[in-house]
């Protein structure tokens, strides 16, 4: 696609990647037919060919309107659209940037600039985020839908312990996050105990939070870095000691955690550290694809029922990981049922669900009705925001797919 970025633009490190990018898009709009977007909507600006299009008169100096916000808004950042384009054009970095140029561009109307505020301030920061969890437990009644939904009840949150054992000749970094721990700290522990088995052992470094998505899918991409910088501090030392892999058990925050190198790329004291950090990064499938043949030995055989699992848009568009859980959980005894348009997505996507909640319930609804079409006894997943989102629509149990295999060894 021909391009000529504006002045303000042309000559930076994101002009440059911006316009690298629009030049590989060659306008085929393959990619139209399977983003969820345009699916519902049936706009072209609500599909990738067409935001691709508006960022670009963003970048070429052309003045920046609700309209294009609009659309910009509505995408899920699911990559989905990466995945089906024949060209490999890399529609997540741009629109990185043509939603941070946007954000500078046009002020928000004071609602929604404060309701992106709340979510920004508070979700990455644990001591804020757990007592408002625990308040907004006892104040649910009167929350809006879409915040009241993303609540498990306190009774629903499984905390079995970690293993005891320490001192292992292996040892891995798990990412604590933000939100998981509070919604589901079970996941994090469920993973070290599946490693213990393996001799591998897996510790927190509790100085690391938030991986740094919140903030930088809000537009507050300083912020995120930040909160990459911070993540990478806390780190260090464990990689100078030789710790295997970051494990990542929220394939959303392993897309970003794998992005850390890029990100920082232009930060002089930090780019090296960052490419590390990121080469460094594992969702725990990788780890168990590593110890595949150990692992499968240790299934004890039987049946465990119909289960469907859900493919986190940030595990097969962003990560590319496909296939692996789903054999680990046939291996481990589930039967899974076939879901039918498995590349969409269940309209989680961060805070989407919270700022765009109409489109995000017709995703779920689809999705959940395409997970529920084989009768499965549960739903499994690889990310805490999407357990979350589709555990509030359904009636069925959702988990994540490394509990079940912990429930399995144990
Ligand atoms: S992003 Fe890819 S699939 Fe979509 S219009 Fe451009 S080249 Fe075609
Ligand atoms: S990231 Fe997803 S929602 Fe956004 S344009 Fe691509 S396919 Fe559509």
């Amino acid at each position: 696609m021909d391009t000529r970025l504006a002045d303000f633009i042309r000559d930076t490190p994101a002009g440059q990647e911006a316009e690298r990018i629009l030049r590989s898009c060659v306008h085929c709009g393959f990619c139209t037919a399977t983003c969820p977007t345009y699916q519902l909507l049936g706009d072209e600006l609500d599909g990738p060919r067409g935001r691709i299009y508006l960022i670009k008169q963003v970048l070429e100096g052309q003045p920046v309107t609700e309209k294009t916000r609009l659309h910009l808004d509505r995408c899920l950042t699911c990559r989905s659209c990466e995945t089906t384009c024949p060209s490999g054009v890399q529609y997540a970095h741009l629109l990185d940037i043509g939603r941070q140029v946007v954000e500078e561009k046009l002020p928000r109307p004071a609602g929604d600039a404060l309701t992106r505020f709340a979510l920004r301030e508070a979700l990455p920061r644990p001591a804020v985020f757990g007592p408002a969890v625990k308040l907004a437990r006892i104040l649910r009644p009167l929350l809006p839908t879409a915040l009241a939904d993303k609540l498990p009840p306190a009774a629903a949150v499984n905390n079995k312990p970690w293993p005891t054992a320490a001192g292992r000749a292996r040892r891995m970094l798990a990412l604590a996050g933000c939100v998981q721990p509070e919604l589901a700290p079970n996941i994090n522990a469920a993973t070290a105990r599946v490693l213990d088995r393996l001799g591998i052992e897996l510790f927190e470094e509790r100085k690391a939070a938030c991986c740094g998505a919140l903030r930088f899918h809000l537009n507050d991409q300083a912020a995120a870095k930040d909160d990459m910088r911070r993540n990478i501090d806390a780190w260090w030392p464990h990689v100078e000691a030789g710790v295997e892999a970051i494990v990542v058990t929220a394939s959303g925050c392993g897309v970003q955690v794998r992005e850390y190198g890029h990100a920082l790329a232009h930060d002089a004291a930090y780019a090296v550290k960052a490419a590390r950090i990121s080469a460094l990064c594992r969702d725990p499938s990788e780890i168990l694809v590593a110890e595949r043949d150990r692992l499968l030995g240790l299934f004890p055989g039987g049946s465990r029922g119909k289960l469907a699992f859900h493919s986190p848009c940030t595990l097969q568009h962003g990560l590319k990981i496909r296939g692996a859980i789903e054999e680990f959980l046939w291996a481990a005894g589930y039967t899974l049922t076939p879901v039918a348009d498995g590349h969409l997505c269940c309209g989680s996507a961060g805070t989407y669900a919270v700022l765009q909640p109409e489109l995000s319930g017709r995703l779920r609804h689809n999705k959940l009705a395409a997970l529920n079409a084989g009768a499965p006894q549960a739903i499994a997943t690889a990310n805490i925001g999407c357990l979350t989102h589709l555990q509030a629509g359904s009636l069925l149990p959702v988990r994540h797919w490394i509990e079940l295999i912990d429930e399995v060894l144990t």
